[in-house]
This record gives structure tokens, sequence and C-alpha cells, in this order.
């Protein structure tokens, strides 16, 4: 295990930076603000808000896609990065295909979703476009020949989007539980996106706890060969049963990918929910929210306080949770209907949260 362990020299410059306007915009934060951004130059510290980044093996995101690391003032200068404006400030969201095995679970799933990334991105709407089925996206799709999975195809998913993208949309993205493919010659892909086109397409049928093993109930019989242009293989196929690891993986990709939108590379610089993930564990790995330099570059593409942006986030967590139950409880709750927000996996990120917005508030 090797620890990406900055100077506080490198994460001053790549936070405030030696440019002398953007050192100037940055002395118009609070001086709790900076307390709170600054936390970071105390990374490995004990109890430390903020943590170095590991690379755990080779195989981990840094060591197999070496990037150019983007501090604030690159994001800054970049002429590519996209900005919403007042005509341009919503990020919609297209679910496609079911997410849960009552219509209702999905719904409910979706919405907190929504809620989350309106906190997540705060000052933006976040709004949900009506579902559909695969079957009205008219995407190509397959049987993974290893896994025996439905699989459906990202470029069709993508060019469907664009034809539905409003015209007040910052981003569309779209959000899938059956997995994908980019082309024939790949086995799979989480996600596909473009930037310049402010749309991606995500899927999270691998966090599924079972996806990998034996027992996964999306296999298919392996002689099954859908026919092209036949969607009723996807009437009532699997979808992963819905918990708080499932959202919280959830929250975690869809505001990654969003983050990308807003032209934020992958963070190399602190724990960060930015950084690169090549596999399910280290996205796990990756924590809920930003590191500093990449909070302070959301925050001048939205302009928000940043105290106000946590305490919508404390409150997402705060609201509609199940209540603490024994598990006969917990599967009597689930059968009747109502579905409470499975939020104990966001149990330390609240915590996080807590002691973020005491520093904002002067407490400490
Ligand atoms: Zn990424
Ligand atoms: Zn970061």
């Amino acid at each position: 295990m090797k620890v990406i362990q900055h100077s506080v020299e490198t994460l001053q410059k790549a936070l405030i930076s030696k440019h002398k306007d953007l050192a100037e915009l940055y002395k118009k934060y609070t001086k709790e603000e900076q307390r709170l951004l600054e936390e970071g130059f105390h990374a490995g510290q004990q109890g430390s808000l903020f943590q170095y980044i590991t690379v755990h093996s080779d195989s981990d995101w840094i060591p197999a896609h070496p990037e150019e690391p983007q501090d604030f003032e690159s994001f800054y200068k970049d002429p590519y990065r996209k900005t919403p404006s007042t005509s341009q400030n919503t990020i919609y969201i297209q679910t496609i295909g079911s997410f849960g095995e009552a219509g209702a679970q999905t719904d409910q799933y979706v919405e907190w979703l929504r809620a989350y990334c309106q906190a997540f991105f705060y000052g933006l709407t976040v709004k949900l476009l009506p579902a559909v089925t695969v079957a009205e996206t008219g995407c190509s799709f397959r049987l993974n020949s290893n896994s025996y999975n439905l699989q459906i195809l990202t470029g069709d998913l993508l060019r469907f989007l664009g034809n539905r993208k409003p015209k007040d949309a910052f981003c569309i993205v779209g959000i899938t539980m059956i997995d994908l493919y980019p082309k024939d010659s790949w086995n799979f892909v989480f996600g596909q996106a473009s930037l310049s086109m402010g749309m991606g397409v995500f899927s999270f049928a691998r966090y599924d706890d079972n996806f990998y093993t034996r027992n996964y109930a999306g296999r298919l019989r392996k002689h099954l060969k859908p026919k092209k242009g036949d969607y009723s293989v996807f009437d009532g196929y699997y979808t992963p049963p819905i918990t708080s690891t499932l959202l919280l993986r959830s929250c975690k990709t869809m505001t990654h990918e969003i983050g990308h939108m807003f032209g934020i590379r992958h963070c190399q610089w602190l724990n960060c929910v930015m950084q690169g993930s090549n596999h399910l564990e280290e996205s796990d790995r990756r924590p809920l929210d930003f590191c500093p330099i990449c909070l302070r570059k959301l925050q001048v593409a939205i302009g928000f306080k940043i105290a106000d942006r946590y305490k919508a986030l404390l409150q997402w967590m705060e609201e509609d949770q199940s209540p603490v139950s024994s598990p006969e409880e917990a599967s009597a709750c689930q059968s009747s209907l109502s579905f409470p927000k499975p939020t104990h996996a966001f149990h330390t990120c609240k915590l996080w949260l807590c002691r973020c917005l005491s520093i904002l508030q002067g407490d400490l």
C-alpha cells in the first residue's frame, strides 16, 4: 500500500493558486470557510477531516491510468469546462428500465437519488424525466457470453438521451439497473459520457453484492438467444435489491459522473469522491464527498455557501430514514409497501458533515 502524501505547500498551491486574481478570489471566503478548506493541509494527522489517498495495488486507478493532476487553477482556466447559466441550470435524470420489483419502489429510489443530487449540487435544480422502458429507447442489447446477463448498448442510449435533452438542461444523465456494453468486443462498461454534449449513462447493475457470484439472479439460460428488437426479455428481468449499500454506491457514482460534467477531472490530491476508480472495492473506498480542492471547483462553478450545501446533505441523510429495528420488523416494513430511506450506510458521512458544519459555524 502506498500513501500519496503531498506537501502542505503543494496542497496550498493546488487549492489557492499562486495566481494573484485567484488568490484574491480565495480571500472572499469567510474565515470559517477558509478554515474548513485548509483542513486538507492537516491530512494524515489523527482525526483530520481529509485523508491522503492510498494506492492499494497496481490495479487501482492512479497506477493504471496516469493522468495530469488538475489543480484549482487549471480547472478555472480550462476553456472547455462548462458552467451552469441562468438559462441552463437544471440537471435531468432519465431512468431506463425498472429499479425494483414494484413500480412504486422504482419511483421512490429514483426520487432519493434526485434529492441527493440536488443537495450535492446545491443551487441547481435536479429533475426526473418520465421513466422509460428499455423498449422505448430502441437500443441494441445482448446476452453477455461470459456472465449470461442482459446488457444494453451505451451508444444507442446516449443518442436517445441527446434527443430528449430539454433546452434548460445543464446536463442529462441516464441511469439503469441493467448492465451496459460500449461495443461488441467489450465485456461491459459501468458507464459512458460525452462531456461536450453534457450527457452520460450509468449502470448500477454491478453494485449488486451478488453480481460476481454464482447466485446472481440476473444470469439467464446459456442457450437463450434474445431476438433483435424483441424486448420481452426485459419484462420482469432481475434488478438488484434496494439496500443501503446500493443507495450509497449509486449516490457516489451519480455525483462523481455529474462532477465530470462541470469539467472536474479525477482527483489526485486527497481522498475524494472525484478519485478515479477501476473496480468496486476502490469505489467503495472513496468518500462520499469532495476534498477541499474539488469543493472549491464546484463552489466556483455554482456559487453556493459551503455551509448551506453541507446542511442540505445532512438534511437528506436525516429525513425519512428507516427506523432502527429488528430484522423481522424490517422485513414487515418492506412488505407493507412503505419504503423508508435506508441511510445506515451513510452514518459515518453524517458524522463527518456535522464536524464540517461545526467548523463553518465557528464552534470549534
Ligand atoms: Zn470518473
Ligand atoms: Zn478532490
